[in-house]
């Protein structure tokens, strides 16, 4: 792994304009000259074409005894988003988001996962599913959802870059959510112990 590099960044279904410039504005922000550019591409084909890259189908799952769910593996996102790395070599660093709700295919019984990071292969995956307010049902306020999406995909490319760690400190976005409550509470941004790990790389890198 070599930085600075270039991000790819995978919209699976259709996004607003103004959460790509959040998106591409924040991720700069928190790791500050790590990329030379964050290539965003929307994915054209439909799910039919997505699941051709996946050997694991999607789970049938009852919530709330009310309505069936499929929830879809992450696998499936690395494969697809493998297969763009490898057309356009210069995106060593790879996030998809989708609006499909995930479960993990390295700990199956980890589902509707708000993000999940393959490490080696320096993938990652952000599911809007969850960061809906399901629950409470508010009003539909896009400018939550988006923080949210920002922070999960900022704290996901930290892995891609920080490892698989997370931070003890409850303000930074590289802390684990477990809610909600959680994400909305922790900053976009990594704290002053994670940004000195970003300046050590940023030294030993040169740059
Ligand atoms: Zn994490
Ligand atoms: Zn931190």
């Amino acid at each position: 792994m070599l930085y600075p590099c270039n991000l790819g960044i995978s919209l699976y279904l259709n996004f607003s304009e103004s959460l790509v410039e959040n998106l591409t504005e924040n991720i700069n922000l928190a790791f500050d000259s790590f990329f030379y550019n964050i290539f965003v591409s929307n994915w054209s084909m439909d799910l039919k074409d997505l699941l051709l890259f996946g050997r694991e189908e999607p789970k049938e799952l009852n919530v709330k005894l009310k309505e069936t769910v499929l929830i879809y593996p992450t696998d499936l996102f690395y494969k697809s988003l493998k297969k763009v790395q490898n057309l356009r070599y210069l995106l060593p660093l790879k996030l998809g988001i989708t609006h499909l709700p995930l479960y993990s295919s390295t700990k199956k019984n980890l589902i509707f996962l708000y993000g999940e990071a393959h490490i080696n292969h320096k993938l990652a995956v952000v599911s809007t599913y969850n960061l809906r307010d399901l629950q409470t049902n508010l009003p539909k306020d896009h400018g939550i959802l988006e923080k949210r999406i920002v922070k999960e995909s900022i704290h996901e490319i930290g892995h891609l870059i920080l490892g698989n760690n997370h931070c003890i400190n409850p303000d930074c976005v590289m802390n684990y959510s477990r809610d909600l409550g959680k994400v909305d509470d922790k900053s976009r941004f990594p704290c002053n112990s994670c940004n000195e790990k970003l300046e050590e790389i940023r030294e030993n890198y040169n740059f």
